[in-house]
């Protein structure tokens, strides 16, 4: 079993896997949905007493996307695509776009719709094995 990169920010909806993975945001009850979880309060009415996890479904659409072929470090192979998502949930997320096949991801255009996925990525500091962390790929459905 492979352990998440970023288990605080997402996971796997366990009794239902075909939903895939989610995203782990909050909702207040003034109705305002964020991403990440936190507790300093409601960007919106900065309420911090009604706050509660919510596991945000991982699907979207891009409002942006962009490749990347010069990176500041080397601790991520160029290319790589960075898109702006808007989660069907409600928050804006800036995550790393993927295909399914693998290969060099393509930049998707605004509007087109998106699912998170987990995919297998060398660890950190041991590039000899595998965590998982989430991505975004182009979904089927239009
Ligand atoms: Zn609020």
């Amino acid at each position: 079993m492979l352990t998440f990169l970023k288990p605080t920010l997402y996971g796997i909806f366990e009794d239902e896997p075909a939903r895939g993975a989610y995203l782990k945001g909050g909702r207040c009850q003034c109705g305002y949905v964020f991403f990440p979880w936190q507790t300093l309060g409601c960007e919106r009415c900065g309420d911090t007493t009604s706050l509660q996890p919510t596991q945000l479904a991982g699907a979207g659409v891009v409002l942006a996307s962009v490749i990347v072929h010069l990176h500041a470090t080397n601790d991520r192979p160029t290319p790589f695509v960075i898109a702006a998502v808007r989660l069907h949930d409600g928050p804006l997320v800036r995550t790393l776009l993927a295909e399914r096949s693998g290969g060099v991801p393509r930049i998707l255009p605004p509007g087109h719709p998106v699912v998170a996925e987990l995919v297998e990525v060398p660890q950190p500091g041991n590039p000899s094995s595998s965590v998982l962390d989430l991505r975004f790929v182009a979904s089927s459905e239009q």
